[in-house]
């Protein structure tokens, strides 16, 4: 299987999807793109009403239907509060972490399509100023957006017409090194809607089905833990393509892919699990099997929520995940081959 004859794709596809906002519940830049990725390879998307998108694809055997879902949602903010002073109030939407984000630019999207950028900042924001500029906890109590423009009151930021519940999108700083690495929020999880792609154009380049009838699911809220609460009915088996974790006690690297046994809520279908593992061993795919905490995807959400499904995990392993995040390219390869052995086996 030459998947690195894909690199340029899976960059290219990577860069895009990752250059324009999703975060979660903001479905609208975002879902013109997935179409024409989808146009592009000779399928139509369609939704329900959780914004899902799905492609289907007709495979060898079709009195069965399994599905491969990876989330278009990103980790964002939300407006609360517009402050006396001008400043912004925001809290999350998913697992931010707001050390992360001091100093970078941001953008408002209002209700009405209009964009103003600003800049994430603490209220202690300067060492040449407060004591505790150093030391001072970042989270939605100490960080703030500073439009960048000249608005120095409540009453002057309304008349831009932003609001409170306006989203705000993070800037993703996408960069790619000669070595392979890339560096870039939201590889969670765009790195794993690239590997979809470029699974399905292999998939279609080689003329090659897959075994069973299969959707491909784009949820638009796992970052807050129900993208996979719904699932079509007919769906027997769910595997989430999301990102593995680095760090103590984990096994994964950013050159490997890692394949979740359990994670903080439930350990995934054995038999499903193992079935990847045995797949992976028989087709020189380099994986590690991995247990996570503080992490769940949308194949538990799906278990969770009461869907009548097998559910099992696997993805490109992440350095600083939630962070501005880097992994190697040959990870997601070694997800790309995984992916496309489980859609043609049996
Ligand atoms: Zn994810």
């Amino acid at each position: 299987m030459k998947i690195e004859n894909y690199r340029d794709y899976i960059l290219n596809t990577m860069k895009d999807f990752i250059e324009v906002p999703s975060p979660v519940s903001y479905y609208e830049e975002i879902l013109p793109l997935l179409e024409k990725y989808a146009i592009n390879l000779g399928y139509d998307v369609t939704y329900d009403r959780k914004r899902t998108g799905y492609i289907t694809l007709e495979g060898e055997d079709n009195s069965k239907t399994i599905c491969v879902g990876a989330h278009l949602d990103t980790l964002g903010l939300i407006i609360k509060t517009i402050n006396s002073d001008g400043s912004i109030s925001v809290t999350q939407l998913g697992g931010i972490n707001y050390s992360s984000i001091e100093g970078e630019t941001v953008t408002v999207h209002t209700r009405e399509g209009k964009k103003y950028t600003g800049l994430m900042t603490c209220i202690s924001h300067s060492v040449h100023v407060f004591d505790d500029a150093r030391t001072l906890q970042r989270d939605e109590n100490s960080m703030v957006i500073m439009l960048d423009k000249n608005v120095t009151s409540e009453d002057e930021v309304i008349a831009l017409g932003i609001e409170a519940g306006d989203i705000v999108s993070i800037n993703p700083r996408f960069e790619y090194t000669e070595d392979g690495y890339i560096k870039s929020r939201f590889i969670d999880d765009k790195a794993a809607v690239a590997s979809v792609f470029t699974a399905l154009k292999y998939m279609k380049d080689n003329g090659i089905k897959p075994k069973y009838r299969t959707l491909l699911a784009f949820p638009f809220y796992e970052e807050i833990g129900h993208g996979g609460a719904y699932i079509p009915s007919e769906v027997e088996e769910y595997v989430a393509i999301d990102i593995g974790l680095i760090g103590p006690e984990l096994n994964g690297s950013e050159y490997q892919v890692s394949i979740c046994a359990k994670d903080n809520y439930s350990p995934y279908d054995r038999g499903l699990t193992t079935k990847l593992i045995q797949l992976a061993k028989e087709n020189e795919v380099d994986y590690v099997v991995d247990v996570f905490y503080r992490y769940g995807t949308d194949a538990n959400a799906a278990v969770r929520a009461g869907n009548n499904v097998y559910a099992a995990a696997f993805g490109m392993a992440v350095h600083s995940s939630h962070g501005v995040e880097r992994t190697n390219i040959k990870a997601i390869e070694e997800t790309i081959k995984l992916l496309i052995v489980y859609l043609t086996s049996k």
